[in-house]
């Protein structure tokens, strides 16, 4: 099927409330373009080099989620543009983040990520180090930050059981922050989780954001 149609077919399957994220890593610019003909603005990339190397050939009205990890030197490259920096998982990323926004006067909207999953090798805070942060006072004088929610990848597994308890996981990570940091934050209001294998179950569960890459693009 072509990008066209996934897209289309995704967007009809989705509640109106799923944002989605068109993930273009690996994919080329023409590619890109035809999915952003369909109408669709939002995509993501995981590596900074990697977008910004494509962010300039590309309509400037695309919305860009970064999804990856990310070294702090890469942040003044993405600073200028990016549209919601989603995998925040360190003090020291965000401290950059909002330094490089504040030199060109933006305020950046960042989502901090969680590990959820069994596996080791998936990036991500957890919740004694996320209330760290947010209790640090280098984090409360921060000005070029807007922290708008949580991301979260799941276990890569067939146990569907093990991906919807992760997620539920997730859910309650955000619930509990946004109790505690975020009551009158209006914007604190994502959970940005699921993929191309798993965005069901992450909608049944209370996904704001899917995160679609193979499904929209083909295989990598
Ligand atoms: C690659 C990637 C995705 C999309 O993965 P697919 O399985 O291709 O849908 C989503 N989130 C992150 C963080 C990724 O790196």
């Amino acid at each position: 099927m072509s990008i066209r149609q996934n897209i289309e077919n995704l967007k009809n399957e989705l509640p109106e409330t799923v944002k989605l994220v068109a993930v273009s890593k690996t994919k080329s610019v023409e590619e890109i373009l035809e999915a952003y003909e369909t109408g669709h603005r939002i995509f993501g990339e995981n590596k900074a080099q990697e977008l910004i190397s494509k962010q300039p050939e590309l309509p400037q009205d695309i919305q860009w989620h970064f999804i990856g990890h990310m070294q702090t030197n890469k942040v003044k490259y993405i600073a200028p543009f990016v549209s919601l920096i989603e995998s925040v998982d360190s003090l020291k990323l965000l401290n950059e983040i909002n330094k490089q926004a504040n030199n060109i006067g933006r305020v950046i909207d960042c989502l901090l990520q969680f590990h959820i999953a069994e596996e080791e090798t998936k990036f991500g805070l957890d919740f004694n180090e996320a209330t760290g942060l947010l209790n640090s006072e280098e984090f409360q004088a921060m000005k070029n930050v807007r922290i708008c929610g949580v991301m979260g990848m799941a276990t890569f597994t067939e146990d569907t059981g093990q991906v919807r308890k992760e997620f539920y996981l997730l859910k309650e990570i955000f619930n509990r922050l946004k109790n505690k940091y975020f009551i009158e934050q209006e914007s604190f209001k994502e959970i940005s989780m699921g993929m191309s294998g798993d965005y069901k179950i992450a909608v049944e569960v209370g996904s704001t954001i899917v995160r679609i890459g193979s499904l929209i693009f083909g295989e990598r």
